[in-house]
């Protein structure tokens, strides 16, 4: 493959722009691809080359680059309105509508414009509602580039500091960490400081860390400790919205309830968008209805607005959840054949439309169970080690890994993520073809 333009493209980029990129992962090596354009479920770089499209755009892509008509033309309409207004618009009204219609928890949303803001925002409201300070986030977890959650753990729950410079000390202080899946962990931090903590903050799934599935009554009993000390529940659904469980997201598949749950990704329809929803008593107290301010010049962009609203409101009418999951399991099942086959320290982890490869080089006695709920259990229990914490999965990350998944896949035309970590995506343009293609492209790389 030729990678001239791309090459060029970066050397100009690096000039001008941190490392050549604006969001930091996109700075693949030994230098990125430049998209030129995307087709369906493939993109096209700077030099022509094709390839399959398993990023998509880490997230908020659920059709794609084929964007459903209704999509299309709400999008145009709005930006030939003249894109903003500093007042409020119908289609603001008709997208929080429909969320609240279709998500168990959420009475009532606040848009704004990232995951990053949306998660920053859930943050100030929790602590402004409970009068607390302190914060409890999984390790492995993640929350957007944020000042509060950029912590790391030195061990115990209170040990946490800054995971970047620039961060004080002093903010990091509020924030406690445990780690996923670990019952005792959390009951401790609550026996200790249970009546300082605003709220725990976790994806329902892992979605950043390899994709890390919720241990049986992980969730239950978060809720319950929530409840008894007076601390918010936030489900962090950034990914896992309207992606993981259909509309009526994860939350509504665990059957476990939020007090706050932050969106994002998908439900801008390709624009950027984030969200904080919840029961009316908590959101309403976001100024102007409360006192905790939150704000934004660009929040509830009408372009955005009308393709989130229209991009849910195609998953209402169309059988798109059922599409994407079947790739996936397709996908995931093919693919812990092969690893079967010629790579058993390969563990196969996901659900719904999310799949990814973690290399965890050992594998379980015959007959160990995998205690993880995850979605192929009898294939998980017979092969697989899943992952149950972040670090699980940061233990097992290797150059390797990346060799394999990275390089030689691109090199055979299938975009996938350049680390472990991160989950790769199905959407409604990706078709059998598609699938039957990567599964020949890991037969050949691994
Ligand atoms: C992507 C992500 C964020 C951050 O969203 P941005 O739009 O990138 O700021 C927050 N939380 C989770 C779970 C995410 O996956």
């Amino acid at each position: 493959m030729n990678h001239d333009r791309s090459r060029e493209l970066y050397d100009r980029a690096l000039s001008v722009m941190a490392g050549g990129v604006n969001s930091s992962v996109r700075a693949t090596k030994p230098y990125p691809f430049f998209i030129q354009r995307g087709d369906g479920g493939h993109v096209i770089d700077a030099d022509g080359n094709r390839y399959i499209d398993w990023v998509m755009g880490y997230g908020p892509l659920l059709y794609g680059h084929q964007i459903p008509e209704p999509v299309e033309a709400a999008v145009q309409s709005h930006t030939a309105a003249g894109p903003i207004y500093g007042a409020p618009t119908e289609i603001e009204v008709k997208h929080a509508e429909f969320v609240a219609r279709h998500v168990p928890s959420v009475e009532m949303l606040r848009f704004v414009n990232s995951g990053t803001e949306a998660t920053v925002s859930a943050v100030r409201l929790a602590r402004g509602y409970t009068g607390r300070e302190k914060i409890v986030i999984m390790e492995g977890g993640y929350h957007g580039a944020q000042e509060s959650t950029l912590v790391e753990s030195g061990g115990g729950p209170t040990d946490t500091r800054p995971s970047t410079p620039g961060i004080p000390d002093s903010f990091a202080e509020h924030t406690l960490t445990v780690p996923f899946n670990d019952p005792e962990a959390a009951q401790q931090v609550f026996e200790q400081h249970g009546d300082e903590i605003a709220a725990v903050m976790t994806e329902p799934t892992l979605g950043n860390m390899g994709i890390v599935q919720p241990v049986e009554g992980y969730h239950e009993m978060l809720r319950e400790l929530c409840d008894d000390h007076g601390s918010l529940l936030i489900f962090d659904e950034v990914i896992t919205g309207f992606r993981v469980g259909g509309l009526e997201c994860a939350q509504g598949k665990l059957g476990v309830t939020p007090d706050v749950t932050t969106f994002g990704k998908i439900i801008g329809g390709g624009y950027p968008v984030g969200a904080i929803g919840g029961q009316a008593e908590i959101i309403e107290e976001f100024t102007p209805a409360g006192e905790v301010f939150q704000s934004g010049t660009f929040s509830g962009h009408p372009v955005t607005m009308a393709a989130g609203y229209e991009y849910l409101n195609y998953a209402a009418e169309n059988d798109v959840y059922g599409h994407v999951n079947d790739l996936a399991e397709q996908l995931r099942a093919g693919i812990t054949d092969i690893c079967e086959d010629q790579a058993p320290e390969y563990t196969v982890v996901g659900s719904d439309s999310m799949f990814k490869t973690v290399f965890t080089r050992d594998r379980p006695e015959d007959g160990d169970l995998c205690e993880a709920g995850c979605e192929q259990r009898e294939s998980c229990c017979r092969y697989d080690y899943c992952p149950k914490t972040g670090a699980d999965v940061a233990d097992a990350a290797t150059d390797r890994w990346e060799r394999v998944h990275w390089q030689e896949m691109k090199d055979q035309g299938v975009f996938l993520t350049a680390n472990q970590y991160e989950s790769q995506f199905v959407s409604y343009a990706h078709t059998q073809a598609d699938v039957d293609e990567t599964l020949e492209a890991y037969k050949q790389a691994l």
